[in-house]
């Protein structure tokens, strides 16, 4: 079985040829700026979810945040927790100024996979005395498997789940407003937030359209 790093080290000497090498000094002045994106992109460390390769985004284009089910939680201070998450929102919207926040969900995720099956305490702490990040992290979205249990109690629950990973897309939407900066910039008109959906068997993009409340074809 081939090396899969050399297949990666060979996309790197692909990149510095089409970015760097055939145009050396426009790449050198692009560089020297600052970085000026205009559109922060929340989507899941899944591997199949690439949001610059699912837009043609170039470098620069998307500040990007990729976790664990494409989650955003609620504002909390305290120094008791790592807010990787609520760090990069605090910069893209008070530093560098984003028009957009785009939080992307997808079929198939394992995260919300393991929120719906239960077996990850809130807690954290399992069975065997051990601790699983995962759980606590994924309970962030406990309120979108709540509504589908209670909406959908006799769906089989591999279409629970597929709601889920909608429902739980518009919970980390919910969560955004919960950040004073973020609300300031939707209230003075400076920021706009959306929630979209990949469909990774159709390659479709789907985007929540509050006044159907449904997620539709991205237009
Ligand atoms: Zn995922």
């Amino acid at each position: 079985m081939a090396d899969p790093l050399k297949k990666l080290i060979q996309g790197y000497r692909d990149f510095r040829h089409d970015y760097v090498g055939t145009n050396y000094a426009a790449y050198r002045i692009w560089a020297s700026g600052a970085q000026d994106p205009r559109i922060m992109m929340i989507s899941c460390s899944d591997s199949r979810v690439n949001p610059s390769i699912l837009t043609h985004a170039g470098l620069g284009d998307l500040f990007n945040v990729q976790n664990v089910a494409n989650l955003v939680p609620p504002y909390k201070q305290g120094q008791n927790s790592h807010h990787s998450t609520s760090a990069a929102l605090e910069y893209a919207v008070t530093v560098l100024g984003v028009a957009h926040i785009i939080i992307m969900g997808h079929s198939g995720c394992g995260g919300i996979k393991a929120l719906m099956q239960g077996n990850l305490p809130e807690t954290g702490i399992m069975a065997d005395g051990s601790y699983s990040f995962i759980g606590p992290w994924v309970h962030i979205a406990d309120q979108a498997k709540q509504q589908v249990l209670q909406q959908y109690p006799d769906a089989k629950p591999d279409e629970q789940l597929k709601i889920c990973e909608k429902q739980s897309v518009l919970i980390s939407l919910k969560n955004l407003t919960s950040f004073p900066f973020i609300e300031t910039a939707i209230n003075t008109n400076k920021l706009k937030i959306h929630a979209w959906f990949f469909e990774i068997s159709s390659g479709d993009i789907l985007a929540y359209d509050h006044k159907s409340e449904k997620f539709e074809a991205l237009q």
